[in-house]
């Protein structure tokens, strides 16, 4: 675990009026500790699960040589000859789960195979079945010797998984064709890391949560809707907390107990410029704080630390801490671009970055070089296979809608400046993400 000192002397290289997003990154990731407790699952339940260590393969998938083919089995002594045509005597068969239990000549006889089924001894090359003459008594098949290699339409054993080696390794988040693989070598049940724990509240005395009434001045709270899907998108065990008051009590009673129950603690308001000073003061009475604000847009104020259930730093149950913006666009942006990678980690998983491609701008853009911004873009493909990107029109932080009509985050970089229509862009494509 950084300690404070190694932690303030690391923030103190950069301006901590604005972090470049890459340096917060480059802090939040090395304070991310995985959860270390492990759970047996049964594959089933293993789906988006982290894998806990390295699954090393008990047997060799497929057991056996088998063909690929619809087709015949015969040795590769048979190509040899120098004649232009080979004719075999049709000795037998073998259907997948039906091995052929003789044997074959070398070079005059073969076996009809189907897709699956094991290759008989003393054949290694397969002929498909439409390149084949058979005669009409079907007791023989005749093909032109250069139809087919040595060799040709076999899975060798152990082609797929060789028995001994790593088939998934430990910090990989179990997808579909990992189940079937798991299937494939027998395993019915495997270690994963125990789910992440995840807190999160609301602040603000304006915030109504559904089924109160809505006076005047006052918001519905979108935010913990928005962090309830993206948390379960990670599968991660969710706490919601509701809405908590602009009142320092109340505000470090929510902190120190979700710091009690939770691994990670994200809220989202007060750490504005005009709220942030009392969050801030809070804060430091019971947690490190790391940094307030990032050189990013949307979500210039983001707080990050660790808290404290107790009523100091080191007393009590730790939790990292995220103070997200109260915008519910920058909410979105900070969790994708700095809290999701994060949660990976803690999760014990072995994040991969993002994907982002090039697309034309279709409009010019106004950025100031200094600061990551994340905007708001409908991409889609022109039918020159050409990327195409335009920002949505609204770009504030405020205006959820925008992240529901956009596909993907039109990425300027700290250095970036304006970008000039049909300039080339990087955008982060929503889908899968989102
Ligand atoms: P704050 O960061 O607390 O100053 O909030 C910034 C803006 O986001 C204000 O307009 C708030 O009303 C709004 N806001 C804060 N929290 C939420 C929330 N949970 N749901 C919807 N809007 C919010
Ligand atoms: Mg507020």
């Amino acid at each position: 675990m950084t300690t404070q000192n190694e932690f303030s002397r690391c923030v103190a290289q950069y301006d901590p009026h604005a972090l470049p997003v890459s340096a917060a990154q480059a802090i939040t990731r090395e304070w991310a500790t995985p959860v270390a407790a492990v759970e047996r699952v049964a594959l089933r339940d293993a789906l988006d699960r982290v894998l806990a260590a390295d699954i090393v393969s008990p047997i060799d998938v497929p057991s056996h040589d088998n063909s690929a083919m619809d087709g015949y089995a015969f040795n590769r002594a048979a190509l040899t000859s120098g004649a232009p045509s080979v004719e075999l005597a049709v000795v037998g068969k073998a259907l997948a789960g039906h091995p052929f239990a003789g044997r074959v000549e070398a070079t005059a006889q073969c076996v009809r195979v189907m897709t699956g089924a094991c290759i008989p001894d003393g054949c290694d090359t397969v002929v498909p079945q439409e390149l084949v003459e058979r005669s009409a008594d079907s007791a023989s098949i005749r093909f032109a010797a250069d139809a087919v290699q040595a060799g040709a339409n076999r899975r060798l054993a152990g082609e797929d998984l060789a028995r001994g080696h790593a088939a998934l390794r430990a910090g990989r988040v179990i997808r579909a064709s990992d189940l079937g693989l798991l299937a494939s070598l027998g395993i019915g049940e495997i270690n994963v890391r125990r789910r992440l724990r995840v807190a999160f509240f609301s602040t603000g005395d304006e915030l109504r949560s559904l089924g109160e009434p809505l006076e005047a001045g006052s918001v519905y709270d979108s935010n913990r809707y928005t962090l309830f899907a993206m948390l379960r998108r990670l599968n991660v065990d969710t706490l919601d907390l509701g809405v908590i008051r602009d009142e320092p009590a109340a505000l470090e009673a929510a902190l120190r107990s979700a710091a009690a129950s939770a691994d990670v603690v994200l809220t989202s308001g007060g750490v504005s410029v005009g709220e942030a000073d009392v969050t801030r003061r809070l804060l430091q009475t019971f947690g490190d704080v790391a940094f307030w604000r990032l050189a990013m847009r949307p979500g210039r104020p983001l707080a990050f630390g660790r808290i404290w259930s107790g009523e100091r730093p080191g007393v009590g149950l730790p939790a990292l801490f995220f103070g997200l913006p109260g915008n519910p666009v920058a909410v979105m942006v900070t969790f994708y671009q700095i809290v999701r990678e994060v949660l990976l980690l803690m999760s014990g998983a072995t994040p991969q970055p993002l994907p982002v491609i090039h697309a034309a701008s279709l409009r010019s853009i106004r950025k100031r070089p200094g600061r990551t911004e994340f905007q708001r873009g409908i991409a889609a493909q022109h039918a020159n296979g050409q990327w195409q990107v335009t920002p949505t029109e609204s770009q504030s932080s405020g205006v959820l809608s925008s992240m529901s009509e956009a596909n993907c985050f039109i990425v300027l970089g700290h250095e970036d400046g304006d970008v000039a229509e049909g300039e080339r862009v990087s955008i982060m494509l929503f889908h899968g993400l989102i």
